[in-house]
Formats: C-alpha cells, structure tokens, sequence
C-alpha cells in the first residue's frame, strides 16, 4: 500500500504525513529532505545551485539516506546526521533551484521508488502521486492558503529560536511555490486522481482522519 501526500510548502504535508504513516503502522518517507541534503551539501562546498553537473558529481560522491527510527527520519550524507541541519533557512532558500534539475531528479526519483519497494510507504513531496508512484492506492493533494503556510511557517521558525519577518516569509513560499510548480522536470502538481484537501480551516489531527478515513473507505 502507497500513499502519496503532495502539495505545496508549509501545507503541513510533513507532519500529517508523519501521523498517518503512525496510524497506520507505515514507514513515512519524506523526499524533500533528500532534496535539501544535496543543496545542504552545495552550500558547504561552495558549488551553485545552478551547476547541475557540479551537483550531480555530488550527488554521486555522497551517499544521502534516510534512516527509520522509533521517533523519525533521520537524513544521512555518508555517515553524518544531517537532519536538523537542513532545515535551515538558507537551505530552504536555495533548495527549489537545486531541485529543478532533470538529471538530479531522475536521481533522486530512482531512490526514492527503491526505498517505497516491498514496504507501506506514506511518501511526501511535490511529485510524488505524478511522478514517483504513480501508482500509489491513495493520493492527497495538501494544500491551505498562502497566508495560512505563512504563519505556520512563521510559528514554527519561532520555536526554532529564529526571528522571521511574516511578509518575508511569505514571499519566500510563494516564490518556492512558483519555481516548483513552473520547473519543466516533474513540477509540483496536483494528480488528476489526487484528491484535494485545504487544511485552512483543519486541525492536524482532522487532516489526519480524513486522510485514514481514505484509507478505511
Ligand atoms: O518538502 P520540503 O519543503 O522540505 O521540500 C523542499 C524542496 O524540495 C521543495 O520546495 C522542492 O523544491 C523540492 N522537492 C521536490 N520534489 C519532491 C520533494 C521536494 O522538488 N518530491
């Protein structure tokens, strides 16, 4: 059983995708944070996020997984624990250009059905029900509105010990948005067979029902 979770950012697609997969006793995979390691990894070595021959020699020279645990994924480069690392505000900044590479997704894509093989997944990212599975039982669109992603974002950056700006931040999502959905290679999009669901006025745990209830049906 595949469940694909796609959608914008800031639609909260991570943390409800994280509890279904809970309910339900499935692995939670998130793709996006391979995506944010490799640009994590340009950052530190200095290569552009336009390169993508530079990336994709990076790529090669770097083992990025994702690791099971009790209480999360954890995202490995080789042998270093990267996962609250690329969270970061930079690498957020920098990640859509990194990600809208062919080569660098036809990658990832690769990795990403091995890991969804022989296992219940709940996958998230912005490909996921068009592209990656394209044959997953179950596919959510997650969305809410801009202002809504705004102020979660905001609300979790506090709670990180960062200062954002509201307006700042929403610039920054809209424009994360617009180059993930105008890139040519796999754009972010809802799957004609997606079933939308805007979060706007949903707690976690209602998006989370609605989402098992899919699944129950
Ligand atoms: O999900 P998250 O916001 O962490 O994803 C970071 C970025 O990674 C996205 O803005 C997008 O550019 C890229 N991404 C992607 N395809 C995916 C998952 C993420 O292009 N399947």
């Amino acid at each position: 059983m595949k469940i694909a979770i796609d959608g914008p950012a800031g639609a909260g697609k991570s943390t409800v995708a994280q509890l279904v997969a809970k309910q339900l006793g499935f692995t939670y995979i998130d793709t996006g944070a391979m995506y944010r390691a490799l640009t994590w990894l340009a950052i530190e070595q200095q290569v552009s996020p336009e390169d993508e021959q530079a990336l994709l020699k990076l790529l090669d020279a770097s083992a990025i997984s994702l690791e099971q645990q009790s209480h999360g994924q954890l995202v490995l480069i080789g042998n270093r624990e990267v996962t609250n690392e690329i969270r970061r505000p930079e690498v957020t900044r920098h990640v859509s250009a990194v990600a809208k590479h062919a080569k660098i997704r036809e990658q990832m894509v690769q990795q990403q059905r091995q890991l969804a093989e022989q296992q219940h997944v709940v996958m998230d990212g912005r490909d996921i029900g068009t592209r990656v599975l394209p044959d997953a039982e179950i596919k959510v669109f997650l969305t809410a509105s801009i202002e809504e992603r705004a102020k979660r974002r905001f609300k979790e950056w506090v709670e990180k010990g960062y200062q954002p700006d509201l307006e700042q931040l929403k610039l920054e999502i809209a424009q994360r948005d617009k180059m993930d959905s105008e890139r040519k290679a796999s754009p972010l999009k809802c799957a004609d067979d997606a079933v939308v669901l805007d979060t706007s006025g949903l707690s976690i745990e209602q998006a989370v029902e609605k989402i098992v209830d899919l699944y129950r049906k």
